[in-house]
């Protein structure tokens, strides 16, 4: 039996730093005194699959899972994730979503129909049910500060709005867990979420026409290990690591930015872009491997 315990769920795909994100939100509670107890499941993180954490916490909490129906909070780390999730929220809760869009693996050989039945971003989606809803754009901001990693505690600031403990909890658990070097980045990054008041709906949404041309795909060589998860899930087969351990892309007119590379990259070193403008013949960038 729990007294007196409430649950948070979190929620994203393979790559997204869900795991992270969820211990910081069991340290912050535990300092704040709380009895928590946590549970996760990403068997199938490193093929683009859902990751998600139950959060309990309370005086006294036995079981991590959190009952459907039941969560104060929902934090969604990608908009599929916010509609597969929301029925664990209680009505009158409080859903947290990134706007961003992740293509499921499944759907990468379909691109268009994928497209068409992606779930519509919308703000008032859970207004039957009085949830609080907050759509960020976690990415844009994180970008802005000059680092995309800091996304989730973009997400973790929105988040802390609808918990009640102090802040200086919040900011603790960050600075401890975060990697080193990134503290103030991630600080900063938690105060601009805490501070997002309204429901903010999106700018963008999919393409409902589809794949729309080839797009642009920029490797960081100094951030990318070679690991070869990118290139082993990207279904158009569209890069490749060399025999020296060295990322390279052999077919960039096949990409439909999909962008389960970017997403499953465990070190933010591959990103895809809008399409590029037609034919650029001869491109230096393209001929040294790194930029097309
Ligand atoms: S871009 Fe990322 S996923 Fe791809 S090989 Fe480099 S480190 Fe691995
Ligand atoms: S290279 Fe293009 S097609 Fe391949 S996974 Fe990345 S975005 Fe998708």
């Amino acid at each position: 039996m729990s007294e007196g315990s409430q649950g948070l769920l979190l929620a994203g795909v393979g790559g997204q730093g869900v795991i992270l994100a969820s211990m910081i939100v069991a340290d912050a509670l535990m300092r704040a005194g709380h009895d928590v107890k946590q549970s996760e499941v990403h068997g199938m993180a490193q093929r683009g699959g859902s990751v998600f954490s139950h959060i309990r916490w309370g005086e006294r909490v036995d079981s991590p899972l959190v009952p459907l129906g039941s969560a104060e909070v929902l934090a969604a780390f990608e908009w599929a994730e916010a509609v597969r999730w929301v029925e664990y929220v209680r009505d009158g809760g409080a859903v947290v979503a990134d706007v961003r869009t992740i293509v499921p693996p499944g759907a990468c050989n379909d691109h268009r129909s994928w497209l068409r039945r992606y779930p519509g971003i919308d703000g008032e989606l859970f207004d039957s049910r009085h949830l609080k809803t907050r759509l960020i754009d976690a990415t844009a901001t994180a970008e802005e500060l000059g680092n995309v990693r800091a996304a989730n505690s973009v997400i973790l600031g929105t988040v802390a709005a609808f918990i009640d403990i102090d802040n200086k909890h919040w900011e603790a658990a960050i600075a401890h867990l975060v990697p080193k070097g990134t503290e103030e980045i991630n600080l900063a990054a938690f105060r601009i979420g805490r501070d997002v008041a309204e429901a903010r709906v999106p700018q963008t949404a999919p393409d409902p026409e589809g794949f729309s041309g080839p797009h642009q795909i920029e490797i960081n060589h100094v951030w990318c290990k070679g690991c070869d998860i990118c290139s082993r899930v990207c279904p158009e087969y569209c890069l490749a690591v060399d025999v020296d351990g060295k990322l390279t892309i052999i077919d960039a007119e096949a990409c439909t930015g999909c962008k389960l590379c970017e997403a499953l990259c465990p070190d933010f070193a591959i990103e895809i872009s809008a399409p590029r403008e037609p034919a650029v013949v001869g491109n230096q960038a393209a001929a040294d491997g790194s930029t097309l």
